[in-house]
């Protein structure tokens, strides 16, 4: 399809990227371009100014704050998301997450932010930041804040705001990432993300449900484990069955049992590497 009439205009900073996107009706930030620019080809999504946030300083860098929280700029791509160090040592979930998403082209263009960001379909990333316990960093006109990963798969990204980095909280290695991709896409058919705290295990996740989901039901019936298949499947089909929503030609008792087994699977995966 051919994309629709827009302008474009390439900021030289954050501030005057949150002016031209609070400024301008229908103005959309652009990053990687790989979920929006397809969307706009076939009208899922529309923009009246592409404002491209590529060559923002402020959303760059891979860093640790002095709490141990891990800093991600929103550039990062999901190539470079995937092999970094520091994301592999304290974030495995979230690299994992990086690596399983589409394809190398798609990861080398894609980001951090722009995967957060989008909408429409199951996405790889914020079932994993859910996991992680980690929090979005916003930036708009009247000033900064942070929105749990949470808060973000629910309700989007405020409008006029720009995500300048993820912060995942320290927590140790403890975390892993299973998916079951769609074949034709390699979107998510259902994905689980789980991080295991000293407080039990977090879990996460997506494409089986509405959107990127916390499982606390799960979580709080499986407690201090032992995480086997059959207490995870257990914890799962005592779920509702209207959490399950079906899609694609799959019921919603498959996508609940898929979303069991891939949860299992995440938790072997993170206990072996605790
Ligand atoms: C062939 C193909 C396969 C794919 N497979 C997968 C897959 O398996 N799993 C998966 O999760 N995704 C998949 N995707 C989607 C893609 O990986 C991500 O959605 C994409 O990486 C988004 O990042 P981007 O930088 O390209 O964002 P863009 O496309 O530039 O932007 C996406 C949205 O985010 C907004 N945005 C971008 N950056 C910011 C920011 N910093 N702050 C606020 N808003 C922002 C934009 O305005 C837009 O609404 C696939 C895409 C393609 C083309």
């Amino acid at each position: 399809m051919i994309l629709t009439e827009f302008d474009y205009v390439r900021p030289v900073g954050l501030e005057e990227a949150l002016t031209l996107l609070a400024g301008t009706p229908g103005a959309r930030a652009l990053a990687g371009g790989q979920s929006l620019l397809p969307d706009l080809r076939t009208g899922a999504a529309r923009a009246r100014l592409l404002v491209d946030v590529r060559h923002l300083e402020e959303l760059r860098g891979v860093e640790t704050a002095p709490d141990g929280t891990l800093r991600i700029g929103a550039l990062t791509t999901l190539a470079e998301l995937a092999a970094h160090p520091l994301v592999l040592e304290r974030a495995p979930e979230i690299a994992a997450a990086a690596r399983a998403n589409g394809d190398p082209q798609v990861r080398n263009l894609g980001t951090t932010g722009g995967n957060l960001a989008a909408t429409g379909r199951a996405t790889d990333l914020p079932v994993a930041a859910i996991a992680a316990g980690a929090e979005a960093e916003l930036a708009g006109r009247h000033g900064r804040s942070t929105v749990t990963a949470e808060e973000l798969a629910a309700s989007g990204v405020p409008a006029e705001t720009v995500i300048t980095a993820l912060l995942v909280p320290p927590g140790g290695p403890a975390g892993a990432f299973e998916k079951s991709a769609d074949r034709a896409t390699r979107y998510p058919l259902c994905a689980s993300a789980v991080r295991i705290t000293t407080d039990g295990p977090r879990i996460a996740v997506t494409g089986a449900t509405a959107r990127a989901l916390r499982l606390r039901g799960v979580e709080d019936r499986l407690g201090a484990g032992p995480y086997t298949t059959d207490n995870v499947l257990a914890a799962f089909r005592a779920e509702p069955r209207e959490l399950f929503v079906p899609g694609r030609g799959t019921s919603a008792e498959y996508l609940g049992h898929l979303a069991g087994v891939l949860t299992a699977r995440a938790l072997a995966r993170a206990q072996a590497h605790a």
